[in-house]
């Protein structure tokens, strides 16, 4: 088969690998993919907001199978083009991705359902929100509707911090004014990342995960996209799975089809997980990015059957298998990052980083270049790289990742010393 991929980030390459690694893939390519993925893949620049330019694209290099990335492009309706133009497409269309695209349309959805997510209230003006702050008081959570690249959540720990926040999203500080935001409660426990492939009807789970979201050790400082991730996330027994697939998943689905909007693709399920059991904090209509690549490093089956089966409505009797040890993956970022970074800066040892046993990693935002003395990989993003490794625990896999950090020369970066650390305390107990 020929396969596209779209997208250019971590999640990406570690897409790319896997399938690279399929018998079943006879070409990959990938759009427009980076520095790194161009070593799994043929790299093909293309704006990935023009659906006409990527389906001309599929046209001219014959694609069996588009791959879809980032929610941007889902949310776009670009799985529904590309089908409506005879190409084959994995990723959920644009009502189905309206389960990450409208935070209104999946709480809705949950009580509907009865499906347990912290309670809430939609508001389209500041005046009637920050009454309804008010009387429920702090800490208390305020979300934009709609796609905000992680920056539309605000957990307020005081009432003076909800109106602020409401105030934010309405005045369009974050980019584009919020038409809708909602308020919801404050969960109280530990989050964890839950992923599910549905196929419209059926789903299956595959492993769990737990990321890091701010920028410092111990879990200080502002929010990112994620700095690290981990897999499996202990607190995710194999009872929990069961309740979270009962409770959560397997409802969402069904109300989904019941809609007319069947949900195809991975399903993300950003959870809380509670004194009283998993409670669904939101969905995502893709990959966790960097929780994709360690569920890639963990996964033993080939995902390209997986995707297929997913996208033909065939998961009813499928089986994934997964390797029994741990990954996790480590975020090396340009320095300033969340907030303003330099691009460009020269990175090297990666090659003698990559030969720790156990390590693999994937390029976040590089770009290849050349310079007097020959070629270089050059930063290009706000998240970078991705140091992941696999071992027996997560903290085996945690010592050969950071043996890797230290191997990378890349004065311009940083990362996080302490990826995994909530597994490790809970390893450590248990022995
Ligand atoms: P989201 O973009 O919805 O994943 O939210 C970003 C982060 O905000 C989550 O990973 C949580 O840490 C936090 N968060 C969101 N909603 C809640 C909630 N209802 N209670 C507690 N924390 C929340």
């Amino acid at each position: 088969m020929n396969i596209l991929i779209l997208g250019s980030g971590g999640r990406e390459h570690a897409l790319a690998w896997k399938m690279a690694a399929s018998p079943l893939s006879e070409k990959l390519y990938c759009a427009p993919g980076n520095a790194g993925i161009a070593r799994e893949a043929e790299c093909v620049a293309l704006d990935l907001a023009d659906h006409k330019a990527v389906i001309a694209l599929c046209q001219e290099k014959q694609i069996d199978l588009v791959v879809v990335g980032p929610e941007v492009p889902l949310c776009a309706g670009i799985v529904d083009d590309l089908e409506a133009a005879g190409i084959k497409a994995f990723g959920p269309g644009k009502w189905a991705a309206r389960l990450e695209g409208s935070k209104g349309f999946t709480k809705d959805l949950c009580k509907a359902n009865k499906i347990p997510t912290a309670a809430y209230e939609r508001f389209k003006g500041a005046a009637a929100a920050k009454d309804y702050v008010r009387r429920k008081g702090a800490p208390i959570v305020v979300k934009a509707d709609g796609l905000a690249a992680g920056k539309g959540v605000v957990v307020a720990e005081t009432v003076a911090e909800a109106e602020a926040a409401i105030d934010m999203m309405f005045d369009g500080s974050l980019g584009k004014p919020a038409w809708e935001i909602v308020i919801e409660d404050c969960l109280v426990g530990e989050e964890a990342s839950f992923f599910a492939l549905c196929d419209g009807e059926n789903a299956i789970a595959l492993a769990s995960a737990q990321d890091h979201k701010r920028v410092g050790d111990g879990d200080k400082g502002p929010n990112t996209g994620g700095m690290g991730a981990y897999s499996p996330a202990p607190i995710m027994t194999a009872e929990m799975n069961q309740r979270v697939m009962d409770e959560i998943i397997h409802p969402t689905v069904r109300a989904m089809k019941a809609m007319g909007a069947p949900y195809r693709g991975v399903l993300f399920a950003g959870l809380m997980i509670t004194k009283d059991g998993p409670q669904l904090i939101e969905y995502n209509v893709r990959f966790g990015d960097p929780e994709c690549q360690v569920l890639m490093l963990r996964l033993m089956s080939d995902l390209v059957p997986a995707l297929l089966a997913a996208r033909d409505g065939q998961l009813k009797n499928f089986d994934l298998r997964w390797y029994p040890d741990a990954a996790l993956t480590v975020v090396m970022a340009a320095k300033g990052y969340p907030g303003n970074y330099k691009k460009g800066t020269p990175i090297e040892g990666l090659d003698a980083a990559a030969q720790i046993e156990g390590v693999e990693i994937f390029h976040a935002g590089t770009i290849a270049g050349t310079g007097a003395d020959g070629d270089h990989i050059r930063a290009n993003g706000g998240r970078v790289l991705n140091v992941c490794a696999r071992g027996k625990s997560v903290r085996d896999a945690q010592t050969r990742a950071y043996a890797a950090v230290d191997r990378i020369k890349w004065p311009d970066g940083f990362c996080r010393r302490d990826i995994g650390w909530r597994a490790i305390e809970r390893e450590m107990k248990k022995s």
